[in-house]
């Protein structure tokens, strides 16, 4: 079978590699390499469209490479997305890689709050898939990732909110067509303090959030970082008709990981490719 397109990919463009003069540079030439070795016929290049200074971390909340963007505040920060940088580089990928069908994206952190300053940034019109993403949360503190409000709430407060933001990011923005990965929070659940996640115990909380993302006739993301069958079986229960899959690779060696058990479990599910690997996959019978 053809690979799906992976619609949810991160090269040096993206803050949180290390930027474009980091380390990183030469990661999307590299990814584009390892799409062709392994077959896959499309990816969508979703760099970070975050605002610079509008959350607090610790440095154990970041990556070694990350730590750099701590500011004095305590706050990250860093250069935003260099739009004209991005779109050269994809000129030159698609020149490159001429039997890989190279899409543009963003993965807009908090599109309801920054909606203003995301304009400055970049002309989303120009787009071809804008994922929106919450990252970040205030619990009355200022903003933090999940991750950072794990350590200063307790944990259930924070998921219950993290799932109670979904509907406000939701109703608050249109600039987004697809939700990524809805079980963010779950990524950093403090499994040594309080055990293991279980999805049962906020099931009604993810369903209600699952069903704005429906009601708003937008896609979910099928994260395949991490495979949770809940994910599909909740979406296609809540009324979803579309979803994305994704791998948020940050690294070459990442993109289309998991994607044969993923487009598995979405069939098991009822959901369906369309004519393109990079149409969203759309539910094709009832449950
Ligand atoms: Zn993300
Ligand atoms: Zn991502």
């Amino acid at each position: 079978m053809t690979l799906p397109a992976d619609s949810h990919v991160h090269s040096e463009w993206s803050w949180d590699t290390g930027g474009p003069h980091s380390h990183a540079v030469g990661r999307m030439r590299a990814t584009c390499a390892q799409a062709v070795r392994i077959g896959l016929p499309a990816l969508f290049f979703t760099e970070h469209l975050d605002i610079p200074d509008t959350w607090h971390a610790e440095p154990e909340d970041l990556m070694p490479h990350q730590q750099g963007f701590l500011n004095d505040a305590g706050r990250v920060d860093f250069a935003p997305l260099d739009a004209d940088g991005y779109f050269d580089a994809i000129d030159r990928m698609r020149h490159d890689f001429p039997d890989l069908r190279i899409h543009t994206g963003v993965e807009f952190g908090q599109p309801h709050l920054f909606g203003a300053q995301a304009t400055e940034i970049i002309d989303l019109s120009l787009i071809d898939r804008v994922l929106g993403s919450l990252h970040t949360l205030d619990l009355g503190g200022g903003a933090a990732e999940p991750r950072t409000l794990f350590r200063e709430h307790d944990p259930a407060v924070v998921m219950r909110a993290y799932l109670e933001q979904v509907p406000v990011m939701v109703q608050g923005s249109d600039a987004f067509e697809v939700f990524t990965h809805i079980d963010y929070a779950v990524r950093s659940w403090p499994t040594e303090a309080v055990g293991p996640f279980d999805p049962r115990v906020f099931e009604e909380e993810f369903r209600a959030a699952m069903r704005s993302i429906a009601e708003s006739g937008r896609a979910l993301e099928m994260n395949t970082r991490r495979l949770w069958s809940w994910i599909p079986q909740w979406w296609a229960e809540e009324g979803g008709a579309t979803v994305s899959i994704g791998s948020d690779a940050h690294t070459p060696d990442a993109i289309a990981a998991n994607f044969p058990e993923a487009t598995a479990m979405l069939e098991h599910f009822g959901f369906g490719p369309g004519s393109v690997a990079e149409e969203l996959w759309a539910r094709s019978r009832p449950l």
